[in-house]
């Protein structure tokens, strides 16, 4: 689906790096190691550092809203489309849209995995989630559309 250009800024700029490289990154606590998102100066549990670090790229779908009018011109050519919550494997929440199949294949409690679809006239690249059959990262929808393929950033590739 289409992607406004994202906003950002010099604090969440590792998040959308890892992105353009096909990985999704975010901040975990040098001190306690739990995952925290949106960004902070520092953990909000222990007050220890926070640094960028690849998560799994796997999750459950929260809850989930199928938007039939949309909320621009923009996106006018996508609806249906939905808008999940995404917990996160790690512990944390995304915002998010599941995208490459019918809304209708989309239910609380699904599993998904992250992918990429890079926004219109910035290209930078933004995190979507497409559904798992039944769970993992192995076996998941393809359609064919224009997603990166998701791979793990392991610590000694950055
Ligand atoms: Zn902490």
């Amino acid at each position: 689906m289409r992607h406004p250009t994202p906003t950002t800024t010099d604090e969440t700029a590792p998040f959308w790096q890892g992105a353009g490289e096909g990985a999704l990154v975010l901040p975990r606590c040098t001190g306690c190691g739990r995952w925290r998102w949106p960004v902070a100066s520092a953990c909000p549990g222990c007050g220890a550092p926070l640094h960028w670090a690849p998560a799994s790229g796997l999750g459950t779908v929260l809850t989930f809203t199928v938007v039939h009018r949309a909320a621009s011109d923009a996106l006018a050519a996508d609806v249906p489309y939905v808008v999940a919550l995404v917990a996160l494997d790690e512990g944390v929440r995304l915002l998010s849209n599941v995208v490459g199949c019918a809304p209708s294949e989309v239910s609380a409690g699904r599993r998904v995995r992250v992918a990429f679809e890079p926004a219109e006239h910035s290209g930078i690249m933004v995190p979507v989630f497409v559904v798992c059959e039944p769970a993992g990262p192995t076996r998941c929808a393809e359609d064919g559309a224009t997603y990166v393929t998701y791979h793990r950033l392991e610590p000694h590739e950055r």
